[in-house]
């Protein structure tokens, strides 16, 4: 479907959206009155950025609002030096399994072998699964081989790893590596640390909460006086989102609000919750492109060590180095800095194809999202 049909699909022919759209530019045009030239707000998920794109939301909004994406992609911000970790371990007898887009993940630019895709290509063990759960039925059918799973993801994919561990349905030939990150941490990082970025208002990721739980915001409403609003993945869930953002601006009156009550609560999900703290321990922890992120990284807890496959590899967290690779400017992409087409790769060097940097990788990295849905930034009046 043309950008231009989503476009009147979402906004000409649907009352509630058109209705959103029209308070979105009444309120955008109060503010730029009150002297706001600029309102910057930041979806931190993939997803959200993803329904921004694909629906061309962008396009609708008044010249004062820009809608920023933040860092809610796991592939994106997964260290290089992980990733060459695994390919040595794929030519030492361990079989790395993991998920499609970890498996094109660029390892750091000290690797020969350029990603896990690449040493399956020459001869290293690594296989694509879709979950944990297909992780274990391989390595229970063959039980003289040794399998590692490469866990990347936020707060959504721990829980996968975290339940078989506690009910002990894992073989003993299956190890874990964890790539896992928390997300408040990073937003926590991003408005205490990355001053060149000035945020308006936020829109937290709709799923993550799911888990965690809407409270678990508080802090950017508490500490920073910015309007966050939970949200779900809907275009209408989004414009929403915006609005409301607006409204408490010109208000003046920053709250935490949870748009996305149909599946989020405020204490989040308490079993997996539980489940976070049986499993997982949380350390400091390097983030790709962006650096040491305090208190974001999960590590299994010494009560699973049977099954860290980080006491294999035997490299120190603390050893793990600045991977960004020559010319690739992801770590500004996904600290809101910079748009994807300000890196003078997009789009040449660098295509979802070819990927040449990890936010071309994953279909949450704002770069990839952008290339696919080429049209966002059109500039169409409706
Ligand atoms: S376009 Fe490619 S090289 Fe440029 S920032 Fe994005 S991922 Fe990196």
């Amino acid at each position: 479907m043309s950008l231009v049909k989503k476009l009147k699909m979402l906004y000409e022919k649907n009352p509630v959206s058109k209705q959103i759209v029209e308070m979105i530019r009444k309120y955008a045009k109060k503010l730029e009155n009150k002297g706001y030239r600029k309102i910057n707000i930041m979806n931190f998920c993939g997803t959200h950025e993803w329904t921004i794109t694909y629906y061309g939301i962008r396009s609708l909004m008044p010249s004062n609002i820009d809608l920023v994406a933040g860092p809610g992609c796991p592939v994106c911000i997964t260290p290089g030096s992980y990733v060459d970790i695994l390919i040595d371990l794929s030519f030492r007898g361990f079989n790395i399994i993991t998920y499609g887009d970890a498996f094109k993940l660029p390892a750091s630019p000290r690797s020969r072998i350029r990603s896990l895709s690449e040493a399956k290509a020459l001869g290293g063990k690594v296989s694509i699964v879709y979950s944990f759960l297909d992780a274990i039925k391989i390595a229970k059918k063959n039980p003289h081989e040794k399998y590692i799973f490469f866990a990347v993801g936020f707060e959504t994919t721990m829980a996968s790893t975290a339940e078989p561990l506690v009910k002990n349905t894992i073989p003993s030939n299956l190890f874990v590596y964890t790539a896992y990150r928390l997300t408040p941490p990073i937003m926590e990082y991003l408005l205490e640390k990355v001053k060149d970025v000035e945020l308006h208002g936020v829109i937290a990721p709709g799923h993550v909460s799911a888990v965690i739980g809407s409270n678990a915001w508080k802090f950017i409403v508490e500490k920073y006086s910015i309007p966050t609003i939970v949200t779900g993945f809907e275009p209408i869930d989004v414009l929403l989102a915006i609005y409301f953002i607006l409204h408490q601006l010109y208000r003046r009156k920053p709250e935490l609000f949870n748009e996305y009550r149909r599946v989020v609560k405020p204490e989040g999900n308490l079993y997996i919750k539980g489940l976070f703290e049986r499993v997982y321990t949380i350390k400091n922890a390097y983030w790709r492109g962006i650096g040491l992120v305090p208190s974001s990284g999960v590590f299994l807890s010494s009560k699973y060590r049977d099954y860290d496959a980080r006491l294999i590899a035997d490299v120190k967290e603390e050893d793990i180095r600045n991977d960004e690779i020559p010319g690739c400017r992801c770590g500004e992409v996904v600290l809101g800095k910079i748009k994807p087409t300000e890196c003078p790769l997009f789009l040449k060097a660098c295509t979802p194809e070819k990927p040449y940097g990890p936010c071309m990788v994953s279909i949450e990295g704002t770069c990839r999202i952008w290339a696919e849905n080429a049209l966002v930034n059109l500039d169409i009046n409706i």
